[in-house]
């Protein structure tokens, strides 16, 4: 698993996204887990393997993000951090 570190340089990486644009800034408007299905991660870049847990986004209008745990909490997190409110 993630350790301290490595959320620490999740988190960095999302609020970069989050920056640039590549990553929502709004909460989705459905958040499910699922079993892993081979795709790849919005944040990290890495394959979700069919192993692990993702964390899937849905919006009404953006397509769909799909997200190891540790990188749904990290976005999660700076998202919260960027705009306050809910
Ligand atoms: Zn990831």
């Amino acid at each position: 698993m993630w350790d301290q570190q490595s959320f620490s340089a999740l988190c960095a990486l999302a609020r970069e996204r989050i920056n640039s644009g590549a990553l929502p800034r709004c909460k989705a408007l459905y958040e499910y887990i699922a079993h892993g299905s081979g795709k790849v991660c919005a944040l990290c870049s890495k394959q979700i393997g069919t192993r692990d847990m993702e964390s899937e986004a849905l919006y009404e209008s953006d397509p769909a993000c799909l997200f190891h745990i540790a990188c749904f909490d990290a976005w999660s997190h700076e998202r919260r951090a960027l705009s306050p409110g809910p």
